[in-house]
């Protein structure tokens, strides 16, 4: 059975394979021979976990028919069975579905599917006394285990890097594809009906007096990991425009997450890392509805996948669509694209304003399309998404220019927002997670949290304020710029924030402001129940 689904059922993944590899190097080769060794011992841990006496007949005709099927439209159609596929499977019309009904479908489903499940029906299957039944599939399991383990011990790089430029591979494994886009799609359905979750109604503006507009700068970081920053002590020049602003890097923060759809949205939650659930995160409020909702303007420029849906409620600009020839190629465009629409912003402030920069950083595996040809400083370079026909010293030259582009653009913000000094404006910089360049044999990002190295969620987090914000905030600057070595997470993110741009609400834990031990004189409060603002007894 494992055979006949490896090879006959996943012939559309192979075909996939087949056109994605290339068997010129070493490496490559050897990848290319332990696929289906990685699929067959997958395959044989899922029937030795499925059948058992009784219900073996029924569960592999079922296997076998949705699996011809799937086999049917992939290979026909090339399409990847994912969540999305589903719902239109089950959205189908009769009508739609006869539409499939033709001599090819036909004859694919009789070959393919209908026989083989007649065989299995009216073969015998002798199982052997349960205790020897159970022992034989323990060991069976462990084999399988330990061929599993050997795979990834040896070609982790290339599982990762292919896995990472070819997603969809894993929609074109039968039967797991349909299986798991299944449970993705009734799983979505009942989330859909979630009500959604305000966090505090009477959260609202309690500033202190001095009549200058709030103008903040928060820019997310890709996939920068704090250990490649010159300010945070690496040995590379890749910050030589930052080290000559006035600027605090704070050396020891540690993400949230060790993958975009995780840490974004946890970034912007005002829960801890402990308590936060992406599966929660797109039903609640984040510290960007706050801010809204309390008046300032908050307005989302987006560079990178996407924002996780953190942005749904704010004003968003999407610079691939936008599509400015200058920095795009029509699929991604280089972060620069931002400062345009960021001086426009700046120019035309009417109020209050929160202005988001999510950039593409350093994403990967892809790092050479992340800058332009001026910030190739650090060579050789690895100029190819197949990182792992690259030496080390060429990925880390490659991700090391991503970091030295990245400084020219938070150095290129900053110096816009000098050129307004009638605004009360700073700006953090901090990344979503890091990234693994081949310390020990891993790359990329994307271990679970507990086990991931330091590369994967140590990030850079860098803060400029104006002479103004220091003043009028009453920030003791040289005191933040003293406890840069103090560890702190993205946890503190939501409640710095709300500390710092003066929101008063009852989420706000003193604990997580990174700001409040060098505040000179104390937050002015509002009193909700009657609408006034009351300062505290140390502000009068
Ligand atoms: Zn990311």
């Amino acid at each position: 059975m494992t055979l006949y689904f490896e090879f006959i059922l996943n012939i559309s993944l192979w075909r996939f394979c087949l056109d994605k590899i290339e068997a010129n190097p070493l490496a490559s080769l050897l990848f290319a021979v332990s696929l289906p060794a990685l699929i067959f011992f997958g395959l044989f841990l899922l029937f030795n976990a499925l059948v058992w006496p009784c219900v073996h007949k029924p569960i592999l005709t079922v296997l076998i028919l949705l699996s011809c099927a799937a086999n049917y439209v992939m290979f026909q159609f090339g399409v990847f069975i994912d969540s999305d596929m589903m719902a239109n499977l089950f959205q189908t019309s009769r009508r739609e579905a006869l539409d499939f009904v033709n001599p090819s479908a036909l004859s694919w489903l009789a070959l393919t599917g209908l026989a083989p499940s007649f065989l299995v029906m009216k073969s015998e299957v002798v199982f052997r006394p349960a205790l020897r039944e159970l022992r034989g599939r323990l060991v069976s399991a462990l084999a399988c285990l330990l061929g599993l383990g050997l795979i990834a011990l040896t070609l982790y790089k290339e599982y990762a890097v292919f896995g990472r430029n070819n997603r969809e591979v894993t929609r074109l494994i039968n039967p797991t594809n349909f299986a798991y886009s299944a449970y993705r799609y009734f799983e979505r359905q009942s989330l859909a009906k979630r009500e959604f979750r305000r966090i505090d109604e009477e959260a609202r503006l309690a500033p202190y007096e001095d009549g200058l507009f709030t103008v903040f700068v928060l820019i997310v970081g890709e996939t920068a990991r704090s250990m490649n920053f010159a300010l945070n002590g690496y040995d590379r020049p890749t910050n030589p425009r930052l080290q000559g602003q006035d600027v605090i890097s704070f050396r020891d923060v540690t993400a949230s997450g060790t993958s975009t759809a995780i840490s974004v949205p946890a970034m912007f939650s005002h829960l801890p890392r402990s308590r936060f659930s992406p599966k929660d995160s797109p039903h609640s409020e984040n510290i960007l509805d706050l801010l809204s909702n309390a008046g300032y303007e908050v307005i989302w420029l987006e560079n990178d996948n996407g924002c996780k849906k953190v942005c749904e409620r704010v004003r968003t600009r999407d610079m691939v669509a936008e599509n400015n020839r200058e920095y795009c190629d029509g699929t991604y465009c280089h972060d620069e694209v931002m400062s345009e629409p960021l001086d426009d912003i700046l120019a035309n402030v009417t109020g209050d304003t929160v202005i988001v920069l999510h950039t593409m950083g350093s994403h990967g595996p892809s790092y050479y399309k992340r800058y332009s040809g001026e910030f190739r400083f650090f060579q050789p370079t690895c100029d190819t998404s197949e990182i792992q026909n690259c030496g080390i010293e060429a990925i880390v030259n490659t991700y090391d220019n991503t970091i030295v582009y990245t400084d020219n653009v938070v150095d290129l913000a900053i110096e816009s927002l000098k050129e307004h000094p009638n605004l009360e404006s700073g700006l953090l910089y901090v990344s979503d997670h890091g990234e693994s360049l081949g310390e020990n044999g891993i790359y990329l990002h994307g271990l679970p949290f507990g086990i991931a190295p330091d590369e994967q969620i140590k990030v850079p987090m860098i803060l400029w304020m104006s002479e103004a914000m220091k003043t009028h905030d009453h920030i003791d600057y040289e005191c933040l710029k003293s406890r840069a070595l103090v560890p702190y997470s993205h946890d503190y993110l939501f409640h710095s924030l709300a500390g710092l741009l003066e929101i008063d609400t009852r989420l706000y834990e003193a604990d997580l402001d990174l700001f409040l031990p060098c505040r000179l004189v104390p937050l002015p409060k509002i009193d909700n129940k009657f609408g006034q603002q009351k300062m505290e007894d140390g502000n009068k």
